[in-house]
């Protein structure tokens, strides 16, 4: 049974994983090493040194391919080095078009290093404006986030990829993936030419790596990739490599956990007297959530709200939760609660954040897998105090 035919919840447990042939270790080594004895000058077993290749590394990979769907996949020191050696394709004078609400170190990457070494970025609102609208004859590359990250905006992928494929110089779908994970979208079946993750975060799961991944079907495009991470390193360490490995044995349970969860909580804030607006793709008052249902199988574990009032009306929240840790990152099985202004977004400038929306009264939660009347509970006490 190939891996196409399969369910993602036997995917993830098998996937790249076979016994160690000389041991019969069902789990797979640590492979500590950086070289390999060669039997002749350049006759070896495919592994030479280990920015290259290494074979725990190369279990992860087969790993991350299937999760996507997808046939290659690179594995990476985190989410930020895809990024930089997908931009590393590029050219000096090439455009970017990318979704405005991105990834704050996504933004500072293509705003303060990619900019002065002669790539510009527009930034442009695609939930509702097509890419035509923003697209030069230099744009070789489109950056998709969706759900975006604070305001969780959700983009029509195939839309944008069927606009993108007009374009007579075909740019580069990009579709980072994190928030949504493999479990709930698919970006490479809806047209996207390659796939972003920071690991670091729902594949990973546990909160104890950085890391990151990219997928494609196109055998030309992995090789391309492949160069620049072996030109200039970006390589996860071998523990970490299984570190990984280990979290995505549990990612769809943990997905679905984390969905649910997400979904009761999303309702019942909608609700809630210190609550003023409720941001979650899954709400039918969400502005794209038909899209939503089109390309997603679920909405996934994060969550935005306003609270009613101000900055310090927030921080009361902020620091009355006890089950939720005021921490940034997300994704991983414990409960966290950010504040995007001050903390995960705070290197993306002043004005922009404001005519986003991210204003100071934005809390942003990524919900675990803990039991929901806790999560509840919790949330209930420190909104509560806020007011
Ligand atoms: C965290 C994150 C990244 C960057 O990944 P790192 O592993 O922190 O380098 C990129 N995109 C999104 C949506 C993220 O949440």
């Amino acid at each position: 049974m190939s891996d196409k035919e399969k369910h993602f919840e036997t995917i993830v447990v098998h996937a790249g994983v076979k016994p160690d042939p000389s041991t019969g270790a069902i789990m797979t080594p640590i492979f500590a090493t950086s070289t390999y004895v060669q039997v002749s000058p350049g006759k070896h077993l495919g592994y030479d040194y280990s920015r290259t290749h290494n074979p725990t590394r190369t279990a992860l990979e087969t790993s991350l391919a299937a999760l996507e769907g997808g046939k290659y996949a690179l594995a990476l020191s985190s989410g930020c080095t895809g990024t930089d050696i997908l931009m590393h394709l590029l050219e000096v004078g090439d455009h970017v078009v990318s979704v405005d609400d991105v990834y704050g170190g996504t933004s500072r990457l293509f705003r303060t290093i990619w900019a002065r070494h002669g790539v510009e970025t527009t930034f442009a609102d695609l939930t509702h404006k097509s890419l035509s609208d923003f697209a030069t004859t230099k744009t070789k590359m489109v950056w998709i986030e969706t759900p975006t990250n604070p305001l969780l905006k959700i983009i029509d992928i195939e839309k944008v990829v069927a606009e993108a494929k007009k374009l007579p110089q075909k740019p580069i779908v990009v579709v980072d993936n994190t928030f949504a994970s493999p479990y709930f979208q698919s970006p490479l079946e809806l047209g996207a030419d390659v796939v972003l993750h920071s690991t670091t975060k729902y594949i990973n799961g546990h909160s104890d790596v950085v890391g990151g991944a990219l997928m494609t079907h196109d055998k030309g495009l992995l090789d391309r990739l492949h160069h620049v991470q072996n030109s200039i390193g970006g390589i996860p360490g071998p523990f970490d490599a299984f570190l990984v490995l280990r979290g995505i044995k549990t990612l769809a349970l943990r997905m679905q956990r984390h969905g649910e969860n997400a979904f009761e909580l999303a309702q019942w804030l909608e609700k809630h007297p210190a609550v003023e607006k409720v941001l979650y793709p899954g709400l039918e008052s969400h502005p794209q959530h038909t899209t939503a249902k089109k390309q997603m199988k679920g909405f996934g574990g994060m969550i935005t709200f306003f609270i009613k009032g101000n900055l310090d009306n927030a921080r009361k929240f902020l620091e009355s939760v006890k089950v939720f840790a005021l921490a940034e990152s997300l994704g991983g099985v414990e409960s966290l609660v950010d504040h995007p202004a001050i903390m995960t977004h705070a290197s993306i400038p002043v004005e922009t954040r404001k005519a986003l929306g991210i204003s100071d009264n934005l809390i942003r939660l990524s919900v675990g897998i803990e039991a929901i009347v806790d999560l509840k509970e919790d949330l209930d006490n420190a909104l509560k105090r806020s007011q």
